[in-house]
């Protein structure tokens, strides 16, 4: 086959080659990995439509696109990925950031202003690429932002982003709340934790085939992780202070129930919109119950 000539003949192609791999989107990803090709973004892309391609880009474009047929993520493939207003690294090594997220952060958001605390100190549990932690600190530059991770290539990567977005977030390495003295208290604690059941079909589809096992799926149903956290984030809470989780469209009971049976108060779940039951949010009372 001859070689496309243009840059408009070429990102044709491209989006019937990713249109016939059944990608969601082709016309999108054919420009964005059109874009990472050849340096240009979608308005030069455009602008430039009739500009000849060069060998190389073809070749460098070529290959992007047999990944992308072949399964592996965009965010993989690009090596970044949109969440909130932050335009994010992300590596293999990490959970994709995923738009349903946002909810969780508008929530940290609304709750740390509810606060009116000064400086309130503000805890990320298995940030991945400092997906919540970094948009939190991001809106609100006045928190004290802190976040763990259990793996070391996850922090590097959240680590990588907080430098440059140029905000200062404290990391360590560990397992859920396990590295933190006894006495450390926070006014907020967020966490998306693996909460997929092992023997779900989805993690054999899509995206979820490409991340890693650790970062998706949990014992007990899913719920081995979410119970784990509700149960020691307490005692790392200020009175009046809030936990926020993210968890499957049909955890919502399951986690209200915990949160209840561990003597949280105020606890609600906000719907995702596709309308499914996916953040959860329990506040510590001011007085723990008798
Ligand atoms: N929401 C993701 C999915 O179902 C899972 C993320 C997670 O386990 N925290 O694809």
């Amino acid at each position: 086959m001859e070689a496309p000539a243009t840059l408009d003949s070429l990102l044709r192609d491209l989006r019937i080659r990713l249109q016939d791999a059944g990608i969601e989107n082709p016309g999108l990803e054919a420009r964005m990995l059109l874009g990472t090709a050849t340096g240009q973004d979608t308005a030069q892309l455009i602008a430039h439509g009739n500009d000849a391609v060069t060998a190389e880009q073809a070749a460098r474009v070529d290959a992007l696109c047999q990944r992308r047929c072949a399964g592996e993520p965009m965010a993989h493939i690009l090596g970044r990925r949109s969440f909130w207003t932050l335009d994010l690294r992300v590596s293999p090594a990490c959970l994709i950031p995923r738009p349903e997220t946002e909810l969780l952060v508008e929530q940290a958001v609304a709750v740390i202003k509810d606060l009116a605390t000064d400086a309130p100190r503000v805890l990320d549990l298995g940030t991945g690429p400092g997906t919540i932690i970094l948009a939190l600190k991001s809106e609100r530059p006045d928190i004290h932002a802190f976040a763990s991770d259990r793996s070391h290539e996850a922090l590097q990567q959240a680590q990588a982003n907080a430098a440059e977005l140029g905000l200062r977030v404290g990391l360590w390495q560990g397992d859920w709340l396990e590295a933190l003295a006894p006495a450390a208290h926070f006014h907020v604690i967020t966490c998306n934790p693996p909460y997929i059941a092992p023997d779900d079909p989805h993690l054999t589809r899509g995206d979820l085939r490409f991340e890693p096992r650790s970062a998706l799926a949990a014992a007990a149903h899913g719920l081995a992780d979410l119970y784990r956290v509700i149960d020691t984030a307490l005692a790392h809470l200020n009175p009046g202070g809030w936990l926020l989780l993210e968890h499957g469209f049909d955890q919502g009971e399951a986690v209200r129930r915990r949160l209840e049976a561990a003597g949280y108060h105020g606890i609600r779940t906000i719907r995702d919109p596709a309308d499914h039951e996916r953040t959860t949010l329990a506040t510590k009372p001011a007085r723990p119950r008798g």
